[in-house]
């Protein structure tokens, strides 16, 4: 086990990296569905195609000088990116205040841009792309490979879980006539027990639904729309329960019994 230095110290560069993998996933989530490459071509205006220079690129701190707009055509540029980068940020320095261990700090990391981009591209598009979800579901192996090495938990609860979604959007389509819980979502809630240990993923599947309720409500209030995209609840709280869900749990436990 590598030792980390204290979370107070490792915050400040954790920070740092967070808003540089926020643009990362600013590029990820507008070029992966539109099936351009993330590593070729540099980023351009959308609006007067001019190359954009490192200066153009600097998260946030660009946005703001630049008053939200583009420097050479004065194209308004949308806030969603400094948001992307600002909320990235946040999560990798709180990923460094939370986890203890560096390999999973490692591995929340690279998590944290995967959840980000799914999110983002959830809220756009309403779907999850697979792609995506496969790279959550291998991370989440190699989460559980340096804990606790339970893969049968893993995956018995993974395929009750995804069995209870695909029911759930069934009946709920029978009952309607229109999907409730897509199958994203449903690939989604089974990847998180892949990592998690069975009270943090009991845990994790009743804050999704109440996230998912409140987020459901603030949407259809904010687009008077029926379908509202599941995803960024069950990804918060994945996120959550990889950063603070065993902690969490063990302090219920010894409060329920102590
Ligand atoms: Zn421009």
């Amino acid at each position: 086990m590598i030792d980390l230095p204290p979370p107070a110290v490792l915050a400040f560069p954790a920070a740092v990296v967070g808003l540089v993998m926020g643009s990362f996933v600013t590029a990820l989530s507008y070029r992966q569905p539109r099936a351009q490459s993330v590593a070729h071509g540099r980023s351009k205006c959308p609006a007067c195609g001019h190359t954009l220079n490192a200066v153009d690129l600097v998260p946030v701190v660009s946005w703001l000088a630049q008053k939200g707009a583009c420097r050479y055509c004065k194209a308004p540029i949308s806030w969603r990116y400094p948001a992307i980068e600002g909320a990235t940020m946040v999560l990798f320095a709180g990923g460094a205040v939370a986890v203890a261990d560096a390999t999973h700090l490692a591995l929340l990391s690279i998590m944290t841009v995967v959840m980000m981009a799914l999110a983002v591209v959830d809220i756009e598009q309403q779907r999850l792309p697979n792609s995506f979800l496969l790279a959550l579901l291998v991370l989440s192996l190699a989460w559980r490979w340096f804990g606790d090495h339970d893969f049968s938990t893993a995956a018995v609860t993974a395929v009750a879980v995804f069995a209870i979604g695909v029911m759930l959007n069934a009946g709920f389509r029978a009952a309607t006539g229109h999907a409730g819980l897509g199958m994203g979502d449903a690939k989604l809630l089974a990847i998180a027990p892949v990592a998690l240990p069975l009270g943090p993923a009991l845990m994790f599947l009743a804050a999704s639904g109440v996230l998912g309720l409140a987020w459901g409500l603030v949407w259809r209030r904010r687009f008077a729309a029926t379908v509202f995209p599941f995803g960024p609840a069950i990804l918060a709280s994945y996120w959550a329960s990889l950063a603070f869900g065993t902690r969490l749990f063990e302090g219920l436990v010894s409060r329920l019994t102590g």
